[in-house]
């Protein structure tokens, strides 16, 4: 995956990639919403279907914005729609990224814009990398688009980043409640990213 290609991206091509990640989300909402039980209250996939639902409700109105314009529409949107914790975080993600990409992003400018977007997560979350959340896997991803990690390359490493997060102690959100409890399960925000990248991913390499 080139993610530069995302500033030549039509606005069918918008609209198509905003129906893939509804859709993934929608078929994992149980599996989220498993995970949630586990360590936080069950409401993760939920939460993520409501959302990303809203948002290809509003794909027109999306794809036919400029790149940054519509990603900061679909965080206003994520904020509003998906709730809980992880809304707001996700909501922070896009509008940062979008403020921050410019019009037409090439592969370093994407990149950098990700890295503020992830450090602005941060900042929102008062949270750090190894606390067992979605910054443990939106991290990891922005260190592989840095190293020039192609797409499979970026799916392995939100992967692998969602997997370690299994024996961590959780020490922000819902899950910390638990203690050393909350180890031995995935985080369920940190499943939700490394499933929107490998969405994205995918969806990427059609469009080459
Ligand atoms: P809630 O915890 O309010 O029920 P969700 O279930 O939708 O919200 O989302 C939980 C996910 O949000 C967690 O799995 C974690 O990845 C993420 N999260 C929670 N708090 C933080 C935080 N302070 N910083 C970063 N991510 C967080
Ligand atoms: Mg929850």
């Amino acid at each position: 995956m080139e993610m530069d290609t995302i500033a030549m991206l039509k606005p069918d091509d918008i609209k198509a990639l905003i129906g893939a990640l509804s859709t993934a989300i929608a078929e994992h909402a149980d599996e989220l919403t498993a995970l949630d039980s586990a360590i936080g209250d069950g409401d993760h996939g939920y939460n993520m279907k409501r959302g990303f639902e809203a948002l290809a409700g509003e794909a027109d109105a999306l794809s036919a914005k400029p790149i940054g314009e519509a990603l900061k529409a679909a965080g206003m949107k994520l904020v509003m729609t998906v709730g809980g914790a992880s809304g707001p975080l996700f909501g922070t993600l896009l509008m940062t990224l979008g403020k921050e990409i410019g019009e037409t992003p090439d592969r370093a400018a994407f990149n950098t814009a990700f890295r503020k977007a992830v450090d602005s997560v941060a900042a929102r979350g008062k949270s750090e990398k190894g606390q067992k959340t979605m910054l443990d896997v939106l991290y990891p991803i922005s260190d592989a688009l840095d190293g020039g990690a192609d797409g499979s390359g970026v799916i392995v490493a939100a992967e692998a980043a969602a997997d370690a997060t299994i024996p961590v102690v959780a020490s922000r959100g819902r899950a910390s409640f638990l203690g050393e409890r909350s180890a031995g399960h995935m985080d369920p925000g940190s499943r939700s990213v490394a499933l929107l990248a490998k969405t994205i991913a995918d969806f990427m390499e059609t469009r080459r």
